[in-house]
C-alpha cells in the first residue's frame, strides 16, 4: 500500500456491554504506513476496540472503516456480493495473543499450510527466516519456547503479506534480546508498507516502535500524539541532579537545564560529579494520565 490514505478511520465508536459502555465514543484515524500503539490499563477497552476493527465484534454505535472497508459489512451475510468486502479479510494479519501450538505439526507444515489460504502469500521459508525460527523448522510446535510461539503466530500473520498488521501484546514473554529483534521486523514490515496496530503493556516498546500512541482509559480515548510529544512530555521541566564534593546529592527541576548544567560546569570548573538531566519518561506521562501516581 503506497498511497498515504487513512488505513484506519473511526467516528464515535460505542460498544455496550449490559448497561456497561466499555467503548464509549472513540475517534481515530490511522495513517496508511504507520505503526500505531494503543495503550492502556487491563479493562480500558481496548481489545474490543481492535476486535471491532478486526471484524470479530459488532458494534454498538459510530462508523469504522478498515482498508475502505466497513468490517462488519466485510464480514457479514452480504459480504460475498461485495467485491472490496470480498478480499478485505485477506489484506488483514491478526497475531492475537499466545495461540502457537498446533499439536504435532512442525513450524514450517504450519507455515505453508497457512500460505495457502492466501492468493499472493509470502515464501514460508522466508517468513520462517523473518522471525527467526529457520532453525526450528522442523521442530514441533508444542516444544517451542513462549518466544518462539509468538514468533510462529506473528509468521502466520504475515504469510499472506498483509497491507494491515495487528499485534496483540506481541512480545509478552520474549527476553530483551528477542524483544528488540521482534522490534527489527516490525520496522522491516513497516519499510515495506505495511500499517500496523500494536496494543502492548510495554511503554518502552510503544516508543521504540510507535509513530503515534494512542492512550485508552474507561472506554475513551484520553491521549494521542507521538511518543515523544505525549502529555507535553517534550517541555516538561527537566530533573538535573549531581553530588558535590562532600558526597551529598543535589536535584533540581527546571524548565532551563542548560542554564542550570552551564552554571554548575562554571562552579565546578570542568566536569560535574554524576551528574544528569531527565525528562519524564513516557512511563511517567502515561502513569500520570491514567491516575496511577
Ligand atoms: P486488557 O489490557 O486487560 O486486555 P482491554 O483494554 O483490552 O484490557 P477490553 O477487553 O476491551 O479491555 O474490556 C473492556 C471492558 O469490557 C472490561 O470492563 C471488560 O470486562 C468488558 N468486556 C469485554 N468483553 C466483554 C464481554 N464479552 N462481555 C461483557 N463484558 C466484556
Amino acid at each position: 500500500m503506497v498511497d498515504r490514505e487513512a488505513a484506519i478511520r473511526v467516528r464515535g465508536l460505542r460498544k455496550v456491554y449490559g448497561a456497561r459502555a466499555a467503548v464509549d465514543g472513540i475517534d481515530l484515524d490511522v495513517a496508511a504506513g504507520e505503526i500505531f500503539a494503543l495503550l492502556g490499563p487491563n479493562g480500558a477497552g481496548k481489545t474490543t476496540t481492535v476486535e471491532i476493527l478486526e471484524g470479530y465484534r459488532r458494534r454498538d454505535g459510530g462508523e469504522v472503516t478498515v482498508l475502505g472497508v466497513d468490517p462488519a459489512v466485510a464480514t457479514g451475510r452480504r459480504a460475498a456480493a461485495d467485491p472490496a468486502a470480498r478480499g478485505w479479510r485477506r489484506r488483514i494479519g491478526i497475531v492475537l495473543q499466545g495461540t502457537g501450538e498446533f499439536d504435532e505439526l512442525t513450524v514450517g507444515e504450519v507455515v505453508r499450510h497457512f500460505a495457502r489460504f492466501y492468493p499472493d502469500a509470502d515464501d514460508p521459508a522466508a517468513v520462517i527466516d523473518r522471525v527467526g525460527l529457520t532453525g526450528k523448522v522442523t521442530a514441533r510446535t508444542h516444544t517451542l519456547s513462549g518466544g518462539q510461539k509468538r514468533r510462529l503466530d506473528v509468521a502466520l500473520g504475515i504469510v499472506g503479506r498483509p497491507d494491515l498488521l495487528f499485534l496483540d501484546e506481541p512480545t509478552t514473554g520474549f527476553d530483551p534480546e528477542a524483544r528488540r529483534e521482534f522490534w527489527g521486523l516490525v520496522r522491516d514490515l513497516r519499510a515495506t508498507g505495511t500499517t500496523i496496530v500494536l496494543t502492548t503493556h510495554y511503554l518502552e516498546e510503544a516508543e521504540a516502535l510507535a509513530d503515534r500512541v494512542g492512550v485508552i482509559a474507561g472506554g475513551r480515548l484520553i491521549a494521542l500524539d507521538t511518543p515523544r510529544q505525549l502529555g507535553n512530555r517534550d517541555s516538561a521541566l527537566a530533573t538535573v541532579s549531581w553530588r558535590t564534593p562532600d558526597g551529598t546529592w543535589h536535584r533540581t527541576e527546571s524548565a532551563a537545564p542548560t542554564a542550570v548544567v552551564t552554571d554548575l560546569a562554571a562552579r565546578f570548573d570542568g566536569e560535574v560529579p554524576g551528574l544528569t538531566v531527565t525528562r519524564p519518561t513516557l512511563e511517567d506521562v502515561y502513569l500520570d494520565m491514567i491516575g496511577a501516581r
